[in-house]
């Protein structure tokens, strides 16, 4: 699911905040957000800004905001974190949707087409990004020493991207699917990592650049092609052993994935968290020296779906690797029944004994699956 950043929201509740008298608390979906006073009733449209949003600072509707303006893959601007003030947390920036003339147009020409109504729902299905220039602010890989120097190609298209929806994006979902059954697993912090085979007899091989088995001998095997990916990249084979390096493809040698994935002989991309003590500033706290790969989904890749939880489990053990904890299977009312509860669950202990990222809820009759994290670490890593 791709993430919708920028979004035209009805502010679906206004609470006091106890002594203090500029600011309240706006209600959008399942966040809540900290407003000018009086800046919002219930019910108005607002544009919403998402958590990690990069706002442009060329932009003169961002000047306000200059004070705290940084500098991001080559661009100034501003992230949206969450925020507490006055003991509340504040997630996300709401603006009324007036000062947009450029989204008013766009909804102006839906309403015109769709009448009032179904222009309403429409809009809210959108994401103004593009419009307004905005960025998904990600943390840059290029901190890491070699990364830059590894060639390196986008992760093929036959391959679904691990992003998940936030819970605050799907307010009804603890109605809608109550009585469904989710597996929850513990959001692992490190670095989505995609393992891959593809048959030599498979039409998904057009989609691959050539690959020279002189330089990347591991890649080109007997039945087929095996790769390593990051989240947005398919990263060429690395041969070096540096011990600070990126890991990817030492992770993937060492856990004997390419043999094992070529012997399955099924197109087939094993999709897992790279974590350990070079990763991410290692919020899990592994060992100095401890890169491991944690699985959490395996894409069938002629079906184009993700195998169920529990196959996943099985074929994680069947190759011999760690999967993310699984904490059980419920249904959906056993685990939360609104997002603050939700929130509130996510604030556990996960690996390690420290306290956790977050949960992932994945349903296991289809591909439909959401995270919640911690607003804890959120405020903590300034998230
Ligand atoms: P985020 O880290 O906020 O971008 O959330 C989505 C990412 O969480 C995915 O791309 C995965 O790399 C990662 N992740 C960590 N633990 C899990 C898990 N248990 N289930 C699914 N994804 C996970
Ligand atoms: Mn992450």
């Amino acid at each position: 699911m791709l993430r919708r950043l920028v979004t035209v929201r009805k502010v679906t509740g206004i609470q006091p905040i106890k002594g203090a008298d500029r600011i309240e608390i706006a209600l959008v979906d399942g966040w809540q957000c900290i407003v000018k006073k009086g800046g919002f009733q219930k019910g108005q449209l607002g544009v919403f800004f998402e958590i990690d949003s990069f706002l442009p600072a060329e932009d003169p509707r961002w000047a306000f905001l200059e004070p705290n303006f940084i500098d991001w893959n080559g661009h100034r601007g501003f992230r949206v974190k969450s925020q507490k003030m006055r003991g509340h947390i504040s997630q996300g920036l709401l603006i009324p949707l007036g000062d947009f003339p450029e989204l008013t147009e766009v909804l102006q020409k839906l309403e015109d087409e769709h009448g009032r109504e179904e222009a309403e729902k429409l809009s809210q299905k959108s994401s103004f990004e593009d419009v307004l220039k905005v960025q998904k602010w990600e943390a840059m890989h290029s901190k890491t020493s070699g990364w830059s120097e590894i060639p390196k190609e986008p992760i093929p298209s036959f391959i679904r991207r691990t992003d998940q929806e936030r819970c605050q994006n799907l307010p009804d979902v603890f109605e809608e699917w109550k009585d469904e059954i989710f597996q929850e697993s513990t959001k692992m912090d490190g670095s989505s990592m995609t393992v891959y085979f593809v048959r030599n007899d498979s039409e998904k091989l057009q989609e691959l650049s050539e690959a020279d088995a002189a330089k990347q001998p591991t890649v080109v095997q007997p039945n087929g092609r095996f790769s390593v990916c990051s989240r947005n990249v398919d990263v060429a084979e690395d041969n070096n052993n540096s011990d600070t390096g990126p890991q990817y493809w030492r992770v993937a040698k060492r856990n004997r994935l390419p043999e094992q994935m070529a012997g399955l002989n099924r197109n087939l991309a094993v999709q897992g968290e790279l974590c350990g003590a070079t990763v991410q500033g290692n919020f899990e706290g592994f060992p100095a020296g401890f890169h491991d790969f944690f699985v959490f989904a395996v894409w069938d890749i002629d079906a184009q779906k993700y195998l169920p939880p529990k196959e996943t489990e099985a074929m994680a053990k069947q190759l011999g690797l760690r999967h993310v904890p699984v904490i059980g299977y419920f249904p959906l009312r056993e685990i939360a029944t609104s997002v603050p509860d939700l929130l509130q669950r996510a604030e556990g202990i996960g690996l390690n004994k420290r306290k956790r990222e977050g949960v992932v809820l994945k349903h296991v009759g289809s591909d439909f699956s959401f995270k919640a994290i911690s607003n804890s670490y959120l405020l903590k890593h300034g998230e």
